[in-house]
């Protein structure tokens, strides 16, 4: 037993392979098979004549799971690459009836803030209301029964929809926000939770990191590294289905069959119903989300108003999930002479709106929030279909129930199972090499 055979050439998919080429003592026959020409899946970088735009996800977290992201980067030799968002990023804001409100972050700017300071006694009333064993409940059902509506509409509610791009009415506290259910049933309170971790403003807390030339640069070496340690990545080579024999599986591509002892999927939910229909059903339980991003730079600073970006709540009414101000987190990304914005749009205005008008709805965001009327220098629309998947209500024992489901040989990673972000996906990938390691 020594062929592993992954699908999908993510960052899912590529982590899981390095982490089974590290761990490994004898030597393993690994390939990962990609669609498309390229490895990094949703991480993609935007580069021309020094613009840089990301496609995709900013950065990661250095924290938490973070950590083991930061190890694979110094795996990699990439360490000289890493940038840290700067100092400013770290003023965020929420759109509050039709304006832009700074983000309190820290005790002191909580309670001098008049948007946020109508809500400190509930907050801290929170510590007096008694823990229920709920199995699952929405986030929504959680922040209303711990806090209020008002909290959930105002801080919860943005911050779902920006990590997310999902409901809170529909997504499971347990698979979203596992710490916080923890902090109620293990420290009796979310407050408690927050002020002895150190965590009270999740907004505004944790830095952001990616590389000088942006975050792509992270698929792309850990390609290069594992081809050089002798893994065979296939690209161009949709996966068409899964054939599971007693102790073997055998993967068909189009042109090919691949016989492998084991194997790991990293595709996405729906594309893994498609190649192997036998638990179908099941994957496309899992719903996913469209957002689109569309980037514009400009020349020369064109606000004062500076820092990470801002929020939209859904009761807001807007068309945008949130903007990002690009330049301003990563200045040492691509030209100085340029200010880049990311705007943010949830899937249904995507379905109604040609690309163009997408365009022409950032910009009328920008003038109206941020006061830029300037022509922009360049604009890109990257639209990531069903991007997200969604962790609604049950997704954990949805999540058991495909796993218990699944042939001895066959194992899941990617961020349609265990976790949205970077951090998440590598943090996985090394649990899963660990695992299969054992087993060979
Ligand atoms: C717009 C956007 C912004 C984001 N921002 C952040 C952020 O700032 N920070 C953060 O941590 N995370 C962010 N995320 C989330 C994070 O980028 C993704 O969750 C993560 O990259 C998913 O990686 P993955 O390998 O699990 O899946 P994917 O990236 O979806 O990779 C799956 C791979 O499988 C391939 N594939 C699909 N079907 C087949 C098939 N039949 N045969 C072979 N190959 C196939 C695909 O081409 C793809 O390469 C963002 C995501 C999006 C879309």
């Amino acid at each position: 037993m020594n062929r592993v055979i992954i699908l999908g050439g993510g960052i899912s998919g590529l982590s899981t392979a390095w982490y089974l080429k590290k761990f490994s003592q004898r030597p393993l026959n690994i390939s990962v098979i990609e669609k498309k020409g390229r490895v990094g899946g949703w991480i993609e970088t935007y580069r021309e004549e020094d613009l840089l735009f990301e496609l995709g996800p900013r950065g990661f977290r250095p924290n938490g799971k973070g950590k083991e992201t930061l190890n694979l980067v110094k795996d990699l030799g990439l360490q000289d690459e890493l940038i840290y968002a700067n100092a400013r990023a770290k003023k965020r804001y929420l759109l509050h009836q039709g304006k832009l409100h700074s983000v309190p972050n820290g005790l002191f700017s909580l309670l001098t803030s008049s948007m946020f300071r109508p809500f400190i006694k509930t907050l801290f009333r929170e510590r007096k209301i008694p823990q229920i064993p709920i199995d699952d409940e929405t986030i929504a059902d959680f922040f209303r029964r711990r806090f209020s509506q008002e909290i959930l509409d105002l801080i919860i509610d943005p911050l779902v929809t920006g990590i997310f791009g999902g409901d809170p009415e529909k997504l499971s506290l347990s698979s979203c926000f596992p710490l916080l259910r923890d902090y109620e049933l293990k420290q009796g309170s979310v407050m408690k939770g927050l002020f002895a971790n150190n965590k009270l403003n999740p907004m505004t807390k944790a830095s952001l990191c990616s590389f000088r030339k942006g975050m792509e640069r992270l698929p792309i070496a850990l390609s290069q590294k594992l081809q050089g340690l002798g893994v065979n990545i296939y690209f161009h080579s949709p996966v068409e289905s899964i054939e599971c024999k007693k102790e073997k599986v055998i993967v068909h591509l189009h042109d090919k069959s691949l016989e492998t002892d084991i194997l790991v999927s990293a595709l996405p939910p729906k594309s893994l119903a498609v190649c192997y229909p036998s638990m179908a059903d099941q994957l496309l339980e899992i719903e996913s989300v469209t957002v689109a991003a569309v980037s514009i730079a400009y020349q020369g600073q064109q606000t004062e108003i500076r820092g990470y970006g801002f929020l939209v709540p859904s009761r807001e009414n807007e068309t945008i999930l949130g903007v990002t101000f690009d330049s301003d987190v990563f200045p040492d990304q691509g030209r100085a002479d340029l200010s880049r914005y990311t705007v943010m749009i949830g899937g249904h205005q995507v379905k109604k709106s040609k690309r163009a008008e997408l365009v022409e709805c950032a910009l009328r965001q920008l003038d109206r929030h941020l006061g830029i009327t300037m022509k922009p220098h360049a604009t890109h629309v990257a639209i990531a279909r069903e991007a997200l998947p969604q962790y609604t209500l049950g997704a954990r024992k949805r999540l058991e129930s495909i796993e218990n489901n699944l042939p001895p040989q066959f194992f899941l990673s990617g961020n349609g199972f265990y976790g949205l972000s970077i951090n998440d996906c590598i943090f996985h990938g090394k649990e899963l090499a660990t695992k299969i390691v054992r087993l060979m």
